[in-house]
């Protein structure tokens, strides 16, 4: 279905139709007053929104769509009211719900480039489904035009602004990393020291946004590109030590046309690395992959980004166990996983085969290091779970876009301090 739509409202519009842009249904229930469901109406179902397991047995659908991301144009010296509806809750304590990857929505924006978040917020009752909430966010527009969204968007338009900009610099080159199911590109950065010959540096791969909607990963990789081009020593040496390889969004599809985790396909692109017919997005990233290994080149590290954190904070990486490796790599491994944790000191290393993944195909298929990380979201808050009672309201809980940008330099010296 589409999510794509134009709504007059009394004295504003209310738009999805640009790149990004995406929301169910709107309702305006008073003048300035709007209700917005971000879910897709087949997930309202037997008085829940019935989410989609992203792990259920033999299941390769994907999880529920729950971004937004919309523009309000007429809205100079307007108060607007928006009523997000939301899970509250799922019945599973560790269910991705809304409220898990952000609790700071929405966010708005007078230029669609610059974010904040909204402080008057509250939280009611839902109107009927048991496990619905809605999140009341009051804003008074100092302009035209409002940009609202779930979390910071990291959308494909930003991207290709990114990419055009660094496109000058003599360390970047901008490839593609493949096609997408709809025919978009799928953009890759290739950052490194020219003057160093490739068999004098290590390949590092990383990935993000195959779950569109943890936006937070597509912040991370653009400020690691942004470092990388950089003047100052530790740029320079990670230049000189790496070439990076980094796609900032694997599923440009559903960033461009605003279907959170939803690909086109229903499947979860992050079960698909291992199959033998794998939807053509991974297909086509994984021949790159292949052809850089034709060319004679190494995956040396793979890492693949994702942008839930556990409600306190954690970032959690899942990582191989042992019998992936040879000793030597498990040994080069344990150095690298070290190497992070003395960045991220709140990370938190699950052992986890990762089948299917894009950091399980990194390692069996192309002898990569490979690991996930998902985190960029929640403030670190020292191993206390949020009350949820003001989970919504008690203040800014989602790491600002700066910080975001300081935890991608940090990665950047993890990868510096492992190559010695
Ligand atoms: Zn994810």
């Amino acid at each position: 279905m589409s999510t794509k739509f134009t709504f007059q409202g009394t004295r504003i519009r209310l738009s999805t139709d640009f790149a990004g842009g995406g929301l169910t249904r709107v309702e305006e229930t008073a003048p300035n007053v709007f209700d917005c469901w971000p879910y897709l109406a087949e997930e309202y179902c037997d008085g829940f929104f019935s989410l989609r397991s992203l792990d259920g047995p033999g299941d390769t659908r994907d999880g529920a769509n729950f971004s937004f991301l919309f523009r309000l144009d007429g809205c100079l010296n307007q108060t607007v009211t928006l009523r997000i509806h939301v899970v509250h809750e799922r019945l599973k304590a560790d269910d991705v719900s809304v409220v898990y990857a952000n609790p700071d929505f929405p966010v708005v924006s007078d230029d669609g480039d610059h974010w904040e978040r909204v402080p008057r917020k509250r939280l009611l009752g839902g109107s009927g489904l048991a496990d619905e909430r809605i999140v009341v966010a009051e804003h008074s527009c100092r302009q035209d035009t409002l940009w609202v969204s779930y979390q910071y968007p990291y959308t494909t338009d930003r991207l290709r602004r990114f990419a055009d900009r660094l496109a000058g610099s003599p360390f970047v080159r901008v490839e593609s990393a493949g096609r997408s199911t709809e025919g978009r590109d799928i953009p890759l950065l290739s950052i490194t020291d020219p003057a160093v010959p490739p068999a004098a540096k290590q390949a590092a791969w990383f990935t993000g946004l195959q779950h569109c909607a943890e936006l937070g990963a597509g912040w991370g990789i653009e400020g690691m590109a942004e470092f990388l081009v950089s003047d100052g020593p530790l740029a320079a040496v990670a230049r000189r030590k790496y070439e990076f390889k980094l796609i900032p969004i694997v599923n440009v599809d559903a960033v461009a046309e605003g279907r959170g985790r939803i690909h086109r396909s229903g499947r979860n692109l992050n079960r698909e690395w291992e199959r033998p017919d794998p939807v053509i997005d991974v297909g086509s990233i994984r021949q790159t992959l292949d052809a850089w290994r034709a060319q004679g080149r190494a995956v040396d590290t793979f890492v693949d980004l994702h942008g839930f954190s556990t409600r306190d904070g954690t970032w959690t990486a899942p990582v191989l166990p042992p019998g992936n490796f040879s000793p030597a790599q498990a040994q080069r491994y344990e150095r690298l996983l070290a190497c992070i944790k003395q960045q991220f000191p709140q990370i938190r290393y699950d052992s986890f085969e990762s089948v299917g993944l894009a950091a399980g195909a990194a390692v069996r298929t192309y002898g990569a290091l490979g690991l996930s990380i998902d985190g960029w979201v929640f403030k670190y808050a020292g191993g206390q779970p949020p009350d949820l009672a003001t989970h919504y309201t008690g203040g800014q809980k989602v790491l600002p876009l700066p910080e975001i940008k300081a935890a991608a330099v940090r990665l950047v010296q993890a990868w510096v301090d492992f190559a010695g």
